[in-house]
């Protein structure tokens, strides 16, 4: 049998919403376990210190080398790509915003094309430009956590600091657009071995992508639509950008540029754009048994029932295992 993908085992240990008991990785037993054996060697034979301390300095590297790679379970569950259950759909996921100029442009070529996205949104962004954050809601997209600051130093900050931050952007979120986000993704995907504590706290699942365009990077709307469609496949995650848009040789925001092509590819291809919460739901409401009644609750509706979302007790789904897709 094959190991379950990030996803389906982030699929498998999550209750939409709900918080639940954090794990460690294998990766993080290992290294807890590396650094009590290293004590008690020292302690017992003090002559070893040169190999215990070398040791626990390179568990330090590869904990560092795991946050600074996005798409890495190595720390913590992590939705890499979409569940099994949403095949025949992808998911744009636009960072950043909202930004007063583009998100209202983006919102357009999504109705226009009839496509639903994924917005990680910005606290402090959203504070200054609520109206957007109503809109996109609205108009049937979702809303999620990137941080209340996006903070260039966020891998570096402690378990406290991480809190408040992401504590921060969901209270920020949740009163604007009336739904609490359910998803967390990191400042430019790096992150340390706190984060995963504080988003089963707070009831949060972490996504990073598939794959993404470097559209605050790239001004060539080409390039980021080559690296976003090359080997387009059911259950992808692609990335983009409204806030932070690098701006083509007419001055024009990246993402404008790229959103038609990708839209009218993944038609073509016969795939249908998601939101991460609704195949979350899909993925959750197919696993969860039936109560005698032969009612299912939702979890959407779960997720808005605990409105505070950080005290709730809350045990993870059982959950049948799948079968692994790499790319
Ligand atoms: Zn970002």
């Amino acid at each position: 049998m094959n190991n379950p993908s990030p996803t389906e085992a982030a699929v498998a240990a999550t209750t939409p919403g709900i918080a639940r008991r954090w794990r460690p990785t294998p990766l993080i037993a290992g290294a807890s376990a590396l650094h009590v054996g290293a004590a008690a060697a020292v302690a017992f034979v003090p002559a070893t210190w040169p190999w215990a301390a070398g040791s626990v300095i390179a568990s330090h590297l590869v904990l560092v080398a795991a946050g600074l790679w996005p798409r890495s379970a190595l720390l913590g569950p992590n939705w890499t790509v979409l569940p099994e259950h949403a095949a025949g759909q992808i998911a744009l996921t636009i960072d950043d915003g909202p930004h007063p100029d583009v998100t209202p442009r983006v919102l357009d070529l999504l109705d226009r094309h009839g496509a639903q996205a994924t917005f990680f949104c910005i606290g402090d962004a959203a504070r200054r430009y609520p109206q957007w954050i109503e809109a996109i809601v609205a108009r049937g997209h979702a809303v999620e956590n990137h941080s209340q600051q996006h903070r260039h130093h966020f891998s570096l900050l402690g378990p406290g600091a991480l809190r408040r931050e992401i504590q921060a952007a969901q209270n920020t979120l949740a009163e604007i657009s009336g739904v609490r986000p359910l998803f967390f993704r990191a400042p430019a995907g790096l992150r340390n071995p706190f984060l995963e504590p504080v988003l089963c706290e707070l009831g949060l699942t972490l996504a990073s992508w598939t794959r993404r365009g470097f559209d605050t990077r790239t001004r060539e709307p080409a390039v980021v639509t080559e690296r976003l469609l090359r080997g387009l496949a059911p259950r992808d995650i692609l990335l983009l950008h409204d806030g932070n848009a690098a701006r083509d040789a007419r001055g024009e925001p990246v993402v404008l540029g790229v959103l038609p092509a990708v839209l009218e590819a993944a038609a073509a291809a016969g795939l249908q754009c998601t939101t991460l919460r609704a195949a979350l739901t899909s993925a959750t409401l197919a696993a969860q048994p039936a109560s005698p009644a032969g009612t299912r609750v939702a979890p959407d509706r779960l997720a808005n029932i605990q409105s505070d979302g950080t005290r709730t007790t809350g045990c993870p789904t059982p959950h049948t295992s799948h079968g692994n897709r790499r790319r």
